[in-house]
């Protein structure tokens, strides 16, 4: 099946209120068109070089997230290009948005990346320590936290992902009881081409979808 096809699936298969962000790394200016006539509202785009290759081409007419790790150094251009960044995992990344922000006159809104699988190479922060961090640049004037995101270990079977979309999903609820200030606890992103259905039952409003979009990327 081409794009087209496949956006239209997805958007009919997904229940109301469930946000589809399409994840473009690799993909040609080309292609994510194609995603975007069919009915594309939210691009999720890894780093920040392809966004500002990419941006020109696509343009502000879809919300553009960051799901890819975030560093320090881009954080300038990130703040520019981008409508949501999903990957904020410490305070010293979270204050540097705020201050770019701040000087942009821009509110960025914000997920926190929670390493659910708890794996010493990947990003976010560890399920305990969530909380902490939330409160920490909850007071950030130029950010707002939106909500969590995970991505879990990669696996062959989507079953195995529940228990940490599980994780995730107790971490949503209990921080959202908290009523912090400047706090809106309503995303929750979760979910991939293998394992959006798992995430979807476990309470996912937002997936980020690839391969199941575009096709298998090469050298996946
Ligand atoms: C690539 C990627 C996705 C999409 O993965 P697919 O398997 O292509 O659906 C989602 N989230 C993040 C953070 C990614 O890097």
């Amino acid at each position: 099946m081409g794009i087209r096809q496949n956006v239209q699936q997805l958007l009919k298969e997904l229940p109301g209120g469930v946000e589809l962000v399409a994840a473009i790394k690799e993909r040609t200016a080309a292609e994510v068109l194609q995603a975007i006539e069919a009915g594309i509202k939210t691009i999720g785009e890894n780093y920040v070089q392809e966004a500002e290759r990419i941006y020109p081409l696509v343009g502000s007419k879809v919300e553009w997230h960051l799901i890819g790790h975030l560093q320090k150094n881009k954080v300038k251009k990130a703040a520019r290009l981008f409508d949501m960044i999903e990957t904020i995992d410490s305070v010293e990344i979270a204050a540097e948005i705020d201050k770019r922000c701040a000087q942009m006159g821009k509110v960025m809104p914000v997920l926190v990346e929670v390493n659910s699988g708890r794996e010493k190479q990947k990003s976010g922060v560890m399920p305990e320590d969530a909380e902490e961090l939330i409160k920490a640049i909850s007071s950030l004037p130029n950010i707002k936290v939106m909500g969590l995101m995970t991505m879990g270990p990669r696996s062959g079977n989507p079953e195995d992902s529940r228990p940490y979309f599980i994780t995730t999903r107790k971490i949503f609820d209990g921080i959202k009881t908290l009523g912090l200030a400047n706090v809106e606890m309503k995303y929750l992103s979760m979910g991939m081409t293998n394992s959006y259905q798992i995430a979807l039952e476990e309470g996912a409003n937002m997936v980020r979808i690839g391969n199941l979009i575009f096709g298998q990327r090469t050298g996946d």
